[in-house]
């Protein structure tokens, strides 16, 4: 396809908002990746959530609320549906009550858009959604990642040693070679843990974990000159756990941590992903029964259109 015949969202000043099948982007639907450089894709999955579930509802209502973004980034200027072909390509078939299972039909539903070669964008879903689809992202390598997340994610079992939980993603993924720890960067942690040493493993792997309060000492711009300079040049993952901002921001969410970013300190972290080799991304851990307006949501969506918008000026920059 070439530009003139990238799919490209209903346009508001037409047919307005409300309006119409609600996809993400008000993209069209398309039943497969084939062709595509980016594909939207729902996980309405949150087998792996230890405490508040409700992120299985999470694409429904981001789709419901990027029906609010429009064409241009208003500071990069980027139009994504200009410089990408881009649609929405349905959620992946889950099974909710089946972990196994589950994990299972996610990494065979990312890995069907991996080999379409499109890149995937995902709406959560809890974090260990993130497991399966590094499973398909980052066949046969591994992957740096760019982390925003109140938590870690790097414990090691739960309820008796369970390995597959949401609190548990990054663990498996680094001791399953897909991430590289040498190449991953955590920021925005913060919240009580369950004991002293439980990021020492982390750190030990070589993560480089970015505490808030580490944060609320440097700019935006620095810290995401270090996390751009620790992903380098090879393939990378971003993951956006919406619980990186603040509960007075964003309380539609399982595990809420005060003192978190605003929404405005994530737009800004997000927006210098320009240069990252990013294979993929998601939004993960919106819990719709938790919101408070949508808020949320449309949270979720800015962030998911924010992605967009540095993916895209990536596909376009190697095309
Ligand atoms: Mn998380
Ligand atoms: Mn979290």
């Amino acid at each position: 396809m070439t530009a003139g015949t990238f799919h490209q969202p209903v346009d508001a000043a037409e047919v307005p908002r409300f309006a119409g099948h609600s996809t993400f982007m008000r993209l069209p639907a398309v039943s497969d990746a084939t062709g595509l450089d980016i594909a939207l894709v729902g996980i309405p999955w949150d087998g792996g959530t230890t405490n508040r579930a409700g992120a299985r509802h999470g694409p429904r209502e981001v789709r419901n609320q990027s029906s609010l973004m429009r064409r241009v980034h208003h500071v990069t200027l980027t139009e994504p549906f200009s410089l990408a072909n881009i649609a929405d390509v349905g959620d992946i078939s889950v099974n909710p009550i089946d972990l196994l299972d589950g994990l299972k039909r996610i990494e065979t539903g990312m890995r069907a858009i991996v080999d379409a070669g499109a890149i995937p964008l995902s709406v959560g879903g809890d974090h260990l959604t993130t497991l399966p689809v590094m499973r398909a992202v980052a066949a046969g390598g591994s992957v740096g990642m760019i982390h925003f997340d109140a938590h870690s994610d790097t414990n090691d079992t739960y309820f008796g040693g369970n390995p597959y939980t949401h609190g548990t993603p990054f663990r498996r993924a680094i001791e399953e070679g897909l991430l590289d720890p040498n190449r991953t960067v955590q920021i925005g942690i913060r919240g009580s843990i369950y004991a002293t040493d439980e990021h020492d493993w982390a750190r030990a792997q070589g993560i480089r974990v970015i505490y808030m309060e580490e944060f609320l000492q440097r700019s935006v711009g620095d810290v995401m000159a270090e996390a751009r300079a620790i992903a380098g040049d090879g393939p990378t993952y971003v993951s956006f756990d919406i619980d990186c901002i603040d509960p007075s921001m964003a309380p539609g969410t399982g595990t809420p941590e005060i003192g978190g970013f605003s929404t405005r300190e994530a737009q800004a972290l997000v927006r210098q992903l320009g240069g990252v080799r990013i294979v993929g991304a998601d939004v993960v851990e919106v819990a719709p029964p938790f919101d408070v307006a949508g808020m949320t949501a449309l949270a979720g969506a800015t962030i998911l259109f924010e992605l967009l918008c540095v993916i895209a000026e990536g596909v376009a920059a190697r095309r």
